[in-house]
């Protein structure tokens, strides 16, 4: 018999090391739970906080045993991971979310299918099956468009813009390189958005569910830099983007923390970018300015607990620290220099090596006021051109 509530001293299970893993865990730990962590990088930050870590390939079956017969329930910290193992791992304990959710989720196609099936909004897509259909595939979309990889993309990568018909001869090449049997794109209208949005909503397995405030979100060549809390939208669309986050989740039947990108168009209409079914970069703000963070509400979703109430203790700007962006603050003088700016909270990953685009870290800027936490932020960029 699955159990619907999962007590404290119980070992949770999560799919995936990476700092959303990591950050799961330390909030785990605080209400009194074991965390196995399963990701085959054995330097995986979540790793370094795990009580039980098994750093295996996501196809061993012997693992798999273990782990399903160590934990009491299993979550998972990115939509990647095969959906196979969460299947076959749900023969055993609860899986929250489920593999259902995560099938309809990781396969951009399958996502896209599903909200539109719904009457959900989001842009104009068309699907392709082989690299020499692009002309005729992105006709039925209109220039410019994007080509992003149905499957196994993420900030940014497996995508190509086209920005006119010029542009199609070189993204058929880097599609035909890439290309492996049954592989297939999403062809999407780019859109010509006012601002992106992005909106936390965390769902119990009661089907009651409360949303965070909208956010807004600036990204560079695909990956998010910055988060501002409170977006700067009216209270009516911010009312529309909790609306919908709510709805879409219930159709989902999601239980966990789901994060809704949206872009918001220049007469305030929203298009839903994509679902993530888990904690997202842009909630890593309610680590230091809510009353509850995304992370222990992922623990309190995925143990059948009680949700979090949800309050904005202070407007804050999350900052990105990626690539050598980061290196700056990861020796003692780089950390004093931002541990110094009032207001600031830094969080390391603990990865080892940087690399460019990869996550080190996030600071949070908290203030009195959105401004204030801006400027704090201001100083900061400043500090990193010096
Ligand atoms: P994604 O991996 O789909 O979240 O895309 C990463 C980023 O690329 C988004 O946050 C946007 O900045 C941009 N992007 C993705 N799809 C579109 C689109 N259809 N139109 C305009 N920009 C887009």
């Amino acid at each position: 018999m699955k159990r619907a509530v999962i007590d404290p001293g119980s070992v949770l299970g999560v799919l995936g090391g990476g700092q959303l893993g990591a950050l799961f865990t330390l909030a785990a730990l605080r209400l009194g739970y074991h965390v196995a962590v399963w990701d085959p990088d054995p330097e995986a930050p979540a790793h370094r906080v795990a009580t039980h870590s098994f750093p295996f390939s996501f196809t061993d079956q012997q693992t798999r045993a273990r782990f399903a017969d160590l934990v009491s329930v299993v979550t998972y910290e990115w939509e990647n991971i095969p959906a196979e193992l969460c299947r076959s791992l749900e023969q055993q304990k609860p899986v929250r979310p489920s593999s259902a959710v995560l099938s309809v989720i990781q396969d951009r196609l399958e996502q896209k299918g599903f909200l539109s099936s719904h009457g959900f909004p989001i842009p104009s897509f068309a699907i392709l099956t082989a690299p020499d259909q692009l002309a005729a595939t992105v006709r039925q979309v209109g220039y410019p468009a994007l080509c992003k990889t149905a499957t196994a993309g993420y900030d940014g990568k497996g995508q190509w813009r086209i920005s006119r018909e010029s542009d199609v001869r070189g993204v058929e090449l880097a599609l035909s390189e890439s290309a492996r049997p049954g592989i297939r794109w999403v062809v999407e209208a780019f859109v010509p958005f006012e601002r992106e949005l992005s909106i936390l909503v965390v769902r119990g397995s009661d089907g009651q569910s409360c949303a965070y405030p909208l956010v807004e979100n600036e990204h560079d060549e695909g990956i998010l830099r910055i988060t501002k809390v409170p977006a700067q939208a009216s209270s009516v669309v911010a009312e529309r983007a909790a609306t919908l986050a709510r709805q879409v989740v219930d159709r989902l039947e999601g239980v966990g923390v789901f994060c809704l990108e949206l872009f918001q168009l220049p007469g305030k209409e929203l298009l839903i970018n994509e679902i993530a079914p888990r904690p997202h970069n842009s909630g890593h703000y309610t680590l230091d300015a809510c009353s509850v963070s995304q992370f222990e509400q992922q623990v309190r979703a995925t143990c059948g607990l009680p949700l979090g109430e949800v309050r904005l203790l202070s407007p804050a700007v999350m900052m990105n620290l990626i690539g050598s962006d980061a290196a700056v603050v990861m020796d003692a003088v780089g950390s004093r220099a931002v541990l110094a700016i009032p207001g600031a909270q830094l969080h390391l990953y603990g990865k080892r090596e940087v690399r460019p685009r990869r996550k080190m870290g996030h600071v949070t800027f908290l203030g009195e006021t959105l401004d204030l936490a801006l400027d704090r932020a201001q100083q900061f960029r400043d500090s990193l051109s010096q």
